[in-house]
């Protein structure tokens, strides 16, 4: 098990798009030993996903899994999913704004529209191509995850930041 150290919001790879991973270097050691750290890191910062570049690397990847979650209690849960070249092929024209936070931005959580479903491609871990449809909580964290492979995070997707609230301010007035 490794845990790997988070970039926060500040570091420049956080804001650079993050490049393909080719079909054949899907099985590699290497490859296979940093998806297993990503899913250790995600488990000890009690994420609900985290995106490669949050671990220092520009490559597009990123890991999804809520079980029960001390950051999101409450929320549905979603199986331990990987995500290597994911894209966005399909979304719902309706929003739906609902509070987010992240691991780079630490302690913060603000309102952000997000499609209320979406179509998503991508190869799993062991680089079979999957699609798949995904609603609500899932489809927001897909959303937020593939934002940070491009180079954005939740802050810019925010129409404004009035709801903008340090965790202790959001757990007392908002959750
Ligand atoms: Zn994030």
């Amino acid at each position: 098990m490794a845990v790997l150290k988070v970039t926060k919001l500040g570091n420049p790879v956080l804001r650079k798009p993050c490049e393909a991973i080719p079909k054949e270097a899907i099985g590699s050691t290497e490859l296979q030993r940093f998806i297993r750290d990503m899913i250790d890191t995600m488990h000890e910062e009690d994420g609900v996903g985290i995106a490669a570049n949050q671990v220092g690397s520009s490559k597009q990847l990123a890991v999804i899994e809520v079980s029960d979650n001390r950051r999101y209690p409450g929320k549905p849960h979603i199986p331990l999913t990987v995500l290597i070249n994911p894209r966005i092929v399909g979304a719902s024209k309706k929003l739906i704004e609902d509070w987010e936070g992240c691991l780079s931005v630490n302690d913060m959580r603000g309102r952000v529209p997000r499609a209320e479903w979406v179509d998503v491609e991508a190869f799993n871990q062991k680089g079979e191509r999957m699609k798949f449809h995904a609603e609500g909580f899932f489809a927001r964290v897909l959303q937020h995850e593939c934002d940070h492979l491009a180079g954005k995070v939740y802050l810019d997707r925010m129409p404004h930041l009035t709801t903008l609230s340090h965790l202790p301010e959001f757990v007392r007035f908002w959750q």
